[in-house]
């Protein structure tokens, strides 16, 4: 599955299927009650737009892990006159 990357050196985005995920430690829940994944993600190909191997927290990533989360779901009913 291709994700999206930003290049951390020169700002642009890429797509990638070769990335590993490191230090996956599940969801973790911090002091403000937020939810976040804790888990890296890092490419196992140089960046093609600066040649780096970036690594990123996949909480900052279009993760597939959090998929299915609904963001905001609007209530229905109340249609019609
Ligand atoms: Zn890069």
């Amino acid at each position: 599955m291709e994700l999206v990357f930003p290049c951390l050196q020169s700002g642009g985005l890429f797509r990638s299927a070769d990335y590993e995920i490191v230090a996956f430690r599940g969801v973790v829940e911090n002091a403000a009650g937020e939810k976040t994944l804790e888990a890296r993600v890092r490419l196992q190909n140089p960046c093609p737009l600066c040649g780096a191997r970036h690594e990123y927290a996949a909480a900052e990533l279009p993760c597939p892990f959090e998929a299915g989360d609904p963001g905001g779901r609007n209530p229905s009913g109340e249609s019609g006159p």
